[in-house]
């Protein structure tokens, strides 16, 4: 009877371990690309100023395991985020599904689409593109993190929640002007006088901070804030510019682990506050910093047990609808000498033909919501999620899958400008975004 009621203690305790608590570990990969390896769109890699990293955290409830990984990486689309993502699944133990892999976007790293590079080789007409072998080993690494973080989980029972205004950062891109049209201000457009004076127009202040912790010791902060993190571009330098500069800055100075997701920015750059200049690339890196502080100082707490994922597909309108469009598109780029224009095109033609749809997920955490969108969503998506979920802390991060670029409102197709004509989607991409965030947040109908 006593050894009995002695396994029946035993059976519980394990239980209560693998079912009963909240567990997350950390990973911290380096996904610098090797010199050479081109970054947005085809230009080798000639310098390293600050290396790029995929950070992210494993969560275990109930013996189920979820990943938010975040990279720092201008774009990953089509089979080349499968293959990262895939990986990473593998790696935790879980499915792709239960995987958010997000982009940061920085245009000072690659922008990697497998698809693409196919229908180029395809056609006779390669790009300097990033190798297979160089990808899959970088894929290696990180999976190999993430395995690592596995291992190494640690239980956790409160959330954080702490938000804070991030001053003179973020800046809109689209201005209005006469007659219902809209004047671009592009990243590194504060060199001109008339663009840094010009309103810093609509976005959103706010950095979000998700704080994971056991009793009173910090495990993990995650930080939402919606822009274009570019200063400067295009010249062979890799870096994850202003935004890794302050996530690590705080690492170093908190001592916590840190992890940086930008949020719906697709219509929002730092284009009023930056020159491209080193000056005002570091005024933005310490803008950010400080508010990230402030964010984190911010925390409000809450005890949690457990945590609720739901994944959802998006099948978004085509701008090339058709596979005669899909043909236009190919010969277009068949003919056209330029190797980054050659690429863009064919990225486009690429998502004309894609089937598969692409993938959507929200984390439930107590009063957190955290959604997850590929592509680079609008700032209005934002702000919808933000006032379907009343009550609730929702953070967006966007730029999963980069395949449809822009996710555009039907507002600014019909206005046109840089997003929408840039984008591989078209009118009617709003209804179906925002279905879907009102399908993840649970809040149908209301
Ligand atoms: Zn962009």
């Amino acid at each position: 009877m006593k050894k009995q009621r002695h396994v029946f203690c035993l059976m519980m305790a394990l239980s209560f371990h693998a079912w009963g608590q909240l567990r997350v570990g950390t990973f911290r990969a380096d996904v610098t690309p090797p010199l050479g390896q081109p970054l947005i769109w085809v230009m080798p890699t000639s310098k390293i100023e600050d290396p790029l990293l995929a950070k992210g955290i494993v969560l275990e409830d109930r013996g189920q395991r979820y990943v938010l990984c975040a990279v720092d990486w201008c774009g990953l689309s089509n089979r080349s985020y499968r293959l990262l993502r895939d990986k990473v699944a593998q790696a935790a133990g879980t499915t792709p599904e239960r995987v958010a892999l997000q982009t940061l976007h920085q245009h000072t790293a690659p922008y990697v689409d497998g698809d693409a590079y196919a229908l180029l080789e395809q056609m006779g007409r390669p790009v300097v593109r990033f190798d297979e072998a160089a990808l899959v080993e970088l894929a290696d690494r990180l999976a190999k993190a993430v395995g690592s973080a596995v291992g190494a989980m640690k239980p956790f029972d409160r959330v954080g929640t702490g938000e804070a205004t991030v001053e003179r950062v973020a800046s809109a891109r689209r201005l209005p002007a006469p007659g219902g049209k809209v004047v671009i201000r592009f990243s590194t457009d504060g060199k001109k006088p008339e663009m840094a004076a010009a309103e810093e127009g609509p976005v959103d202040r706010m950095v979000k901070t998700v704080t994971l912790a056991q009793g009173e010791k910090p495990l993990v902060r995650l930080h939402y804030y919606a822009t274009h993190p570019q200063t400067w571009c295009c010249d062979g330098r890799v870096s994850a510019d202003f935004v890794g500069a302050a996530r690590e800055q705080l690492e170093k100075d908190e001592g916590v682990f840190q992890v940086y997701f930008t949020g719906a920015a697709g219509d929002v750059t730092v284009g009023k506050y930056n020159d491209s200049s080193e000056e005002k690339r570091a005024g933005l890196a310490a803008r950010m910093l400080d508010g990230l502080k402030r964010s984190d100082a911010a925390a409000q707490w809450t005890a949690v047990q457990e945590l609720r994922w739901k994944t959802l597909p998006l099948v978004l309108p085509k701008k090339l609808a058709t596979k005669e469009a899909v043909d236009a598109r190919l010969a277009e780029a068949k003919g056209t000498e330029d190797e980054a224009a050659r690429y863009r095109l064919t990225i486009a033609a690429a998502f004309g033909q894609r089937e598969e749809p692409l993938t959507t997920s929200a984390l439930s955490l107590g009063p957190v919501r955290i959604v997850h969108l590929p592509g680079e969503p609008m700032l209005e998506f934002q702000r919808f999620a933000q006032v379907v979920a009343p009550g609730r802390f929702v953070a967006v991060a966007g730029y999963g899958d980069i395949a449809p670029g822009y996710l555009c409102t039907d507002r600014a197709y019909e206005q046109g400008g840089y997003e929408p004509g840039a984008s591989n989607t078209t009118t009617g991409a709003e209804g179906v975004v925002k279905r879907t965030l009102r399908d993840l947040l649970g809040a149908r109908g209301r």
